[in-house]
């Protein structure tokens, strides 16, 4: 077992930091910024939820495995992407939100069809790369809203196309400080899920599309994607993607629809009115009333339909 509870990996170890006494985290020498109490509402798609205990933005990998190798193992570490599928409960985050920005976003193309990612790159900057490369197959990630990090955790998916489907390995560090490297075969890939462990970080990733096609051509497929989601989903709202996953066999949309929820509302979270499977703050709402509306949708389907959806979207911190 690992330091998360989990079974450990088959994989290569790839680096690490050897370990410090931790000096308490206000003590922590970083290269990069940390900050205690630190608002996350304003970093995550709902606009909601309290701050975390610590944020925590590396400047770099060995200022990340640094600073987790001196961490005491009692505290939770979290990634946090764009936030496109969190609900940060109003009590805030505990222990250690790490987000990857810039220093983790390039993005580079190597031969034959590869692409090695930064685990905060966005999914457009990937697809639009890979366009400009000729390189095919990932269009599917230029419509969704989130960081390369967030998908391979996530197995991210779109239009009949899902991360299990393009990645080859990524580059993990563990709450440890350790440093892997995780061929996808070991994620275990499902519906939107993954065995990633809690408090894993994946710092980069490896994709693989198909070389030598033809740019316009994929540039004309993403726009297509773009032209669709903008016509379906709330994309200019404060919202979280999918609330729920599609059961087996169905869409989670028709059942919230069927249930009669549609435009439902408690407080400022409304079901949308656009896409039934979207949940969106209008104004001021609390991820309380955010995740309270989605439990109730979830009676009144469970109550008319008979089916118990599942949440997508990650409810994270305290409530
Ligand atoms: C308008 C809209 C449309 C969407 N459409 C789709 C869609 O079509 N298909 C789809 O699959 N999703 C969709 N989503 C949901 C969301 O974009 C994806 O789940 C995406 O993968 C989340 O990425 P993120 O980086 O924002 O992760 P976050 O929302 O920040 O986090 C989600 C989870 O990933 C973890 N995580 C984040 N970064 C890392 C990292 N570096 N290492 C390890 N774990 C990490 C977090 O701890 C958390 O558990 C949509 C969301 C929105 C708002």
């Amino acid at each position: 077992m690992n330091q998360a509870g989990e079974t450990d990996f088959d994989t290569d170890a790839v680096g690490g930091a050897g370990k410090s006494a931790p000096a308490g985290i206000a003590g922590m020498k970083v290269r990069g910024k940390l900050n205690a109490d630190a608002p996350l509402d304003k970093l995550v798609w709902f606009k909601s939820g309290g701050p975390a205990d610590w944020l925590f933005e590396p400047a770099d990998l060995d200022d990340l495995l640094t600073f987790l190798a001196a961490l005491p193992q009692t505290v939770p570490v979290m990634a946090l992407g764009l936030g496109s599928n969190l609900i940060i409960r109003d009590g805030g985050v505990p222990g250690v939100v790490v987000r990857l920005g810039k220093p983790f976003s390039s993005v580079e193309v190597q031969r034959d069809g590869v692409i090695e990612c930064g685990g905060g790159a966005s999914g457009i900057l990937v697809s639009s790369t890979a366009r400009d490369a000729g390189i095919g197959g990932l269009e599917f990630l230029r419509g969704i809203p989130g960081t390369v990090g967030g998908f391979v955790r996530m197995n991210g998916g779109a239009y009949g196309r899902e991360v299990a489907d393009v990645l080859i390995d990524c580059v993990v560090v563990l709450q440890d400080g350790s440093c892997v490297n995780i061929p996808a075969a070991d994620l275990d890939y499902s519906y939107r899920h993954s065995r990633l462990p809690d408090g894993a970080i994946v710092v980069s990733a490896r994709l693989r599309g198909t070389p030598g096609m033809d740019p316009a051509a994929i540039g004309a497929e993403m726009d297509r994607i773009a032209h669709a989601r903008e016509e379906t989903q709330p994309l200019r709202s404060k919202t979280g993607g999918s609330t729920f996953k599609n059961p087996p066999g169905d869409k989670a949309w028709r059942l919230v629809d069927a249930a009669g929820c549609r435009g439902l509302s408690m407080g400022d979270a409304q079901v949308s009115e656009k896409h039934a499977n979207f949940l969106i703050n209008t104004g001021h709402a609390t991820s309380a009333d955010i995740e309270g509306l989605g439990e109730e949708v979830r009676r009144r389907v469970s109550e008319s339909e008979g089916v118990t959806l599942e949440w997508e979207i990650k409810r994270v911190g305290r409530p």
